[in-house]
């Protein structure tokens, strides 16, 4: 393969080199993208999807790190109206927490506070739990609560949606190629690569490289010596997060916050119409981020969690899929982990002849401020005036033209009233208006291709490997859509062989 030249590339294809590949591209660098695996098929596709201000850093005085990220959300409100929805969360004061209603309540107050003038409701106090019909599962001792607002959105289509954006600005994005190694070249570095598909190696030259790598960026730098000898390199905590899927068991619409003995809280989250979300645990995690899975503790954890909150039980085997991350978090002595910030550093190699960027730590919530952040240093290292424009244009399918999510669907649904509501929905949430381009000017469903079972048509399944990059079932099941957590083996069979003739 013939040797090129970038002004930047970047490792790891999560939420931040998706995130930071798009506002470079955007800002006219030349960009290659190298992930190892999927898009988002690290820590970017197993967080809680919690588009939130961290109501909890407040306990730690993280006062900053609270307004960015409540900055944040108003901006993917704005941004990725389709992804990103407001949620709201029932706090119940009762056994487990620690903290005093009056704790609760002035964290409330500065959350609403420094959320400004956010387009989400502010939190209220509810004095009795029981007379509400989000109170009603909860168990008795639980006599007293706050509701508040947050938002929450699916993560890697977050990712995907950055990645594609960043391709149609002109990035180079190589999926399943895995950069084994850096060095100075003269004034470049040298990008060594090794493609999955061919397993072929080679390389390409980069005027700077990012290492985007999340939980693997202290292993990156290890395996390269490129950290080698850095008394400033931040030190790295690695720790496992751990989520339970079970059936739906709650009616209403809202999340809960459930405060735990440890400190620690648990959400309880709706998800994907059929199931529930529960986590997340914190354990240390020394191996390969990608062996990353939950143990039969952290499941117990989370079912008596669950437990303690609501009056009808469930058990670990209700659990029907389970899956985890990897936070790598940047350590400052802090005993607790709950105690470290889970601020991003973005940290500039200085002791390295040619430009190199390493993030550490960070969350999704503030990606995009990350992006731009990383961005500016490059373009500052790289000596090229570019400017931010992150924060106003909207991802792929984001451009609801006055109006939110259900004006979006309700003028869908007078364009396509013959497309299924279920699948308008789901199509309208993930797409947005890029449905239109897998709908196009059809006006039955018999445009739409072969159908597979369960909603799932040709159309769309080409439409994510012509445009959002997927190579294989998996990407498409799990990563630019949920369908796994749903799909039959037969319609799985079908999804297969649909995928064989493209
Ligand atoms: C359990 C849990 C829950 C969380 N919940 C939330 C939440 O609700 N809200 C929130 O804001 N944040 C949350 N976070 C934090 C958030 O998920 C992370 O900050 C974010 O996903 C990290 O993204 P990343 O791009 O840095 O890392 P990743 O998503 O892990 O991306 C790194 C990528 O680099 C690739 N890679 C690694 N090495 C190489 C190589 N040599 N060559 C090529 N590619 C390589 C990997 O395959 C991977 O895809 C949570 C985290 C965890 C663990």
């Amino acid at each position: 393969m013939s040797d090129t030249h970038y002004d930047l590339c970047i490792i790891g294809g999560g939420i931040n080199g998706a995130g930071i590949a798009r506002d470079a591209a955007g800002r006219g660098l030349s960009v290659l993208l190298v992930e190892g695996d999927d898009l988002g098929s690290g820590t970017s596709s197993a967080s809680t999807k919690l588009i939130h201000g961290g109501l909890r850093y407040l306990e730690h005085m993280n006062f900053r790190l609270v307004r960015e990220s409540l900055a944040e959300r108003e901006a993917l409100l704005r941004i990725a109206p389709h992804l990103v929805r407001g949620m709201e969360f029932v706090l119940p004061m009762g056994k487990g927490g620690k903290r005093p209603i009056w704790k609760i309540r002035l964290g409330l107050w500065l959350y609403d506070l420094f959320a400004g003038s956010s387009r989400l409701a502010h939190s209220r106090f509810i004095r009795n739990l029981g007379s509400e019909s989000f109170g009603v599962p909860l168990r008795p001792e639980y006599k007293k609560g706050f509701v508040y607002s947050d938002a929450w959105g699916d993560d890697t289509r977050l990712v995907v949606l950055n990645a594609v954006d960043a391709l149609e600005n002109g990035a180079d994005i190589r999926l399943r190629t895995i950069c084994t190694g850096i060095q100075e070249d003269g004034k470049l570095w040298s990008v060594a690569l090794h493609d999955r598909f061919t397993e072929k190696d080679y390389s390409v030259h980069a005027s700077a490289v990012i290492n985007a790598t999340g939980p693997w960026v202290g292993r990156f730098l290890k395996g390269t010596g490129l950290g080698d000898g850095d008394p400033e390199l931040p030190g790295v905590r690695l720790v496992q997060g751990s989520h339970i899927i079970l059936p739906r068991q709650l009616n209403g619409e809202e999340s809960y916050l459930l405060q735990q003995k440890d400190g620690r809280v648990v959400f309880v989250i709706p998800y994907e119409n059929d199931f529930t979300l529960v986590g997340t645990t914190e354990v240390d995690f020394n191996d390969d981020p990608k062996d990353a899975e939950a143990s039969e503790e952290e499941v117990a954890y989370l079912c008596e969690a669950y437990n303690m909150a609501f009056k009808a039980p469930v058990l670990p085997e209700d659990a029907l899929f389970t899956f985890s991350g990897i936070r790598a978090l940047v350590e400052q002595g802090q005993k607790r982990v709950s105690a470290i910030s889970r601020d991003c550093q973005i940290y500039h190699h200085k002791g390295l002849p040619l430009p190199l960027i390493s993030i550490f730590g960070g969350k999704l919530t503030t990606y995009r401020a990350q992006a731009e952040r990383a961005v500016d240093m490059v373009s500052g290292l790289l000596n090229v005036v570019t400017d931010p424009w992150t924060d106003t244009q909207a991802l792929p399918g984001g451009d609801f033209r006055g109006g939110g999510l259900d004006v979006f669907i309700e003028s869908q649904c007078a364009r396509y009233p013959w497309l299924p509501p279920s699948v308008l929905r789901r199509y309208a949430q993930a797409y947005g208006t890029r449905m239109d381009r897998i709908v196009g000017e059809g006006d039955s469903l018999a445009c739409l291709g072969h159908y597979c079972g369960q909603d799932v048509y040709e159309a769309e399944l080409r439409y994510l490997v012509d445009h959002e990059m997927a190579q294989t079932d998996e990407d498409i099941l799990w990563r630019r859509s949920k369908l796994g957590l749903k799909v039959t083996d037969e319609t799985l069979e079908n999804i297969a062989s649909v995928l064989s003739t493209l």
